[in-house]
């Protein structure tokens, strides 16, 4: 290969690997749980976005099964050529009754919907505003756009308004925000976004990526969680993370989807989920109206951990998310706390700069109503002893590290 980009990796991974951001992913011998074993080892797993342990569930996984006998593997073409199938209709028209909207629109991930989907409503002439804490995608989908951007501080809805009054009459205006911070697990202002966007004719997006599911009395998400129903807005989510299975989704009016239908690169130019995954993700919509006994049961979860780590001196805010996190500051404390739950047997990796900001390294943990209340135990069993490991060297001068 060529010697300049073998020196220029080498070097840059070198970097990576002194700073302490360097990452390599490990490797799960078992499926997403509760535990799961990595390098021989049996470790509770408080990471995953699984939230409801839907992708363990006997429903989806014999949803999966039957459509892979009935349908195949694969659905062989682009939804506009001969990809439709009906399972995406019938996915689409129950995610609609879901959302309580006209219609929805499925892409292949999360990822891909924003790429397609936020280009579609901002152009060139447009301006898009977006928070500062908003997910990857979304900034990346920004930039794909052309239009002109537009970040705000996190939850700052007085600099948004400013914003959008000085733009006001020279362009489309589309805000864009996470309902759910991914790595903060917290809310964002949603009624006052609704609020701004009606006033100015804008359109408001919002990722529900982490509150399908999870939060509201049905599992709508966080804009039934905060009782909003505005015309305003556009519902996006994904079936990645509490619905057990893959592919992200818009949903709003018949004739938004009509448009996002014929504009959509990510939909035209990409083949159709495969039919397992259409199948499961219906059976996983099923599971939510349900079974609410696994929100139930996860919002428990989240009440114990969330006030035990409290109770160990760990400054946690009140939210009603299953993301949870451990602020440490440096990227090596939070690789140091890691390690630490690594030997006791407890998966938490560090989460660290570009995922968030220079010094707010941390620890993402994620809780899950596959988990039993002996496993919330013992993780907080464990960041006890850390805490208390912590103190003492504290005092002894040395380790850095904590809470
Ligand atoms: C995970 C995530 C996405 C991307 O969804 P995928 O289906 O994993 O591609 C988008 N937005 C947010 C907030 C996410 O957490």
């Amino acid at each position: 290969m060529s010697e300049i980009y073998n020196r220029r990796f080498e070097t840059t991974l070198e970097g990576l690997r002194q700073r302490h951001l360097h990452r390599a992913p490990r490797v799960l011998d078992t499926g997403v749980g509760s535990e799961t074993r990595i390098s021989g080892r049996n470790v509770l797993l408080f990471c995953s976005n699984d939230y409801l342990g839907l992708a363990g569930h006997p429903a989806l996984k014999a949803a999966a099964r039957d459509a892979v006998d009935e349908w195949g593997t694969g659905a062989g073409a682009s939804r506009l050529v001969s990809g439709n199938l009906s399972l995406y209709r019938d996915l689409e028209s129950d995610l609609a009754r879901f959302k309580h909207t006209e219609a929805a629109l499925v892409f292949s991930s999360g990822y891909a919907t924003h790429l397609g989907v936020i280009p579609v409503l901002a152009g060139r002439e447009d301006f898009v505003y977006s928070d500062s804490l908003n997910h990857a995608s979304i900034v990346d989908a920004c930039r794909l756009s052309r239009a002109v951007l537009r970040v705000y501080p996190h939850g700052q809805v007085d600099t948004l308004e400013r914003l959008m009054k000085e733009d006001a009459g020279r362009g489309n205006q589309l805000v864009v925000t996470d309902t759910v911070f991914s790595m903060d697990g917290d809310l964002a202002p949603l009624q006052e976004l609704c609020g701004l966007c009606e006033r100015f004719d804008a359109l408001l997006l919002v990722d529900d990526a982490h509150g399908a599911g999870v939060l509201g009395s049905n599992g709508g998400g966080a804009l039934e969680h905060l009782g909003i129903r505005s015309p305003t807005v556009v519902h996006m989510g994904t079936f990645s993370k509490a619905l057990g299975g893959l592919g992200g989704f818009v949903a709003g009016s018949a004739l938004l989807v009509d448009y996002l239908v014929n504009h959509t690169r990510t939909l035209i130019y990409s083949t159709g989920l495969p039919p397992a995954t259409l199948a499961s993700n219906r059976a996983a919509l099923r599971v939510i109206e349900s079974e609410p006994q696994r929100r139930l049961r996860l919002q428990n979860h989240v009440r114990v951990l969330r006030s035990g780590l409290r109770a160990l001196g760990f400054s946690v805010p009140e939210d009603p998310t299953p993301i949870i996190p451990l602020q440490v500051g440096t990227a090596e404390k939070a690789l140091s706390l890691a390690q630490f739950l690594w030997e006791e047997d407890i998966f938490v990796p560090a989460i660290r700069p570009p995922t968030v900001p220079e010094g707010t390294s941390r620890l993402r943990i994620s809780v899950s109503a596959a988990h039993g209340l002996n496993h919330v135990e013992r993780l907080l069993e464990a960041l006890r002893r850390y805490a208390g490991q912590a103190a003492t060297c504290r005092v002894a001068e040395g380790c850095g590290g904590a809470p």
